[in-house]
């Protein structure tokens, strides 16, 4: 008999990534489906002050290996650390996000403890005491339900900015255990991390994207989408072809090679609507496309389709977006 389910949470530069509070409301879900407690795991120097903001989302307790050494992501000093957590706790199930630093992370830690990893989960449901995931595979083309067989350790990571997230219940506080694990001596070491200053909104995260491509024709034309994007509150992307060119950082990509993004709404702007870039962007919820070709398959997974010169439109549709909100 499983003891509870497990969440493991993201903390970086001081403060829990939203992604955590989605994983732990997903994990509540999860945990008052199988009739168990649900805990939190938190590692990460500085991680102590915070730990029982997860109790907001519905963690009841959160194991804390709070160190100096546990400053930056390094898979051979949170893999051992965690995984030493999760050992003593008895787990029935562990949901973790899906990530940049979560992908690394799940894969290194199911093999440590050997449990049944589903990367990159849409939607968990449990029948009857039994765990499904959904995952996207082949760029999206397809969705495969996991299941695990009995005595199998369920792993299953989230994918950011697609699971519903509770609303912070402020006065609900999650009990905190300071862990002393110890933290293994690394060979590798994050020398430095360079945030991201600039204000801008974090692709992953972002509820509304404004993307362009190639038909930007240029990196200058991307004021016009930056300005749209300031007056919508939203992050900017971009189509592999306008980061090949130089156009724009690989940070902002979107796609396959790219970042998976689910925004509430995603504007294509000038992209064609190649298949790796849908494999990032495909399950938006809403998606507006702006293309003077009617034919771009772009429109085919589009809610909405504006077949137009995007210089013509974006400018005035900011401007109306603009007289919207004054
Ligand atoms: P194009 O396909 O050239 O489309 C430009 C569009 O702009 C056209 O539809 C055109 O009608 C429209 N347009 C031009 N001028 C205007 C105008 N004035 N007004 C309105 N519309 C206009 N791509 C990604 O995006 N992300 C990835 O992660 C990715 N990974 C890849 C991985 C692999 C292994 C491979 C092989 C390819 C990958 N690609 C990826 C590339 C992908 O196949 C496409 O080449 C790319 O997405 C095309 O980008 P685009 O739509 O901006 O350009």
């Amino acid at each position: 008999m499983a003891d509870c389910v497990c969440v493991v949470s993201e903390f970086r530069a001081g403060n829990f990534r939203r992604v955590s509070f989605e994983v732990a409301s997903e994990g509540r879900r999860v945990a008052d489906a199988l009739g168990l407690p649900l805990y939190g795991i938190a590692v990460g120097s500085g991680v102590s002050d915070k730990a029982e903001e997860l109790g907001f989302y519905g963690v009841d307790k959160v194991f804390v290996a709070d160190d100096a050494a546990l400053e930056h992501y390094v898979a051979e000093t949170y893999v051992p650390v965690m995984a030493e957590i999760i050992q003593g706790l008895n787990p029935a199930a562990i949901l973790l996000p899906a990530s940049v630093d979560g992908k690394d992370l799940s894969a290194r830690l199911a093999a440590r403890l050997q449990a049944g990893l589903a990367q990159d989960c849409t939607e968990v449901v449990c029948e009857n005491g039994v765990l499904k995931a959904k995952r996207p595979i082949f760029a999206g083309k397809c969705l495969a339900w996991c299941e695990w067989s009995q005595g199998a350790l369920p792993m299953i990571s989230c994918r950011p900015n697609v699971m519903d997230c509770k609303a912070a219940d402020a006065s609900r506080k999650a009990a905190v255990e300071k862990v002393d694990a110890a933290v293994p001596e690394a060979r590798s070491r994050a020398l430095s991390v360079d945030l991201d200053t600039s204000g801008k909104v974090e692709l992953t995260e972002a509820e509304i994207i404004v993307s362009g491509g190639r038909g930007m024709k240029g990196p200058e034309n991307f004021t016009i989408l930056e300005e749209l994007a300031r007056e919508l509150g939203a992050a900017v992307g971009a189509s592999r072809a306008a980061v090949d060119a130089g156009w724009r950082p690989h940070s902002d990509q979107v796609g396959q090679t790219g970042k998976v993004v689910n925004p509430n709404l995603y504007i294509a702007v000038g992209i064609s609507g190649a298949i790796q870039h849908l494999a990032g962007m495909g399950s938006s919820k809403f998606i507006v496309a702006v293309n003077k070709d009617p034919e771009a398959p772009i429109f085919s997974k589009a809610d909405f389709g504006v077949v137009e010169d995007l210089f013509n439109f974006v400018p005035v549709f900011t401007e109306e977006v603009r007289v919207l909100k004054s």
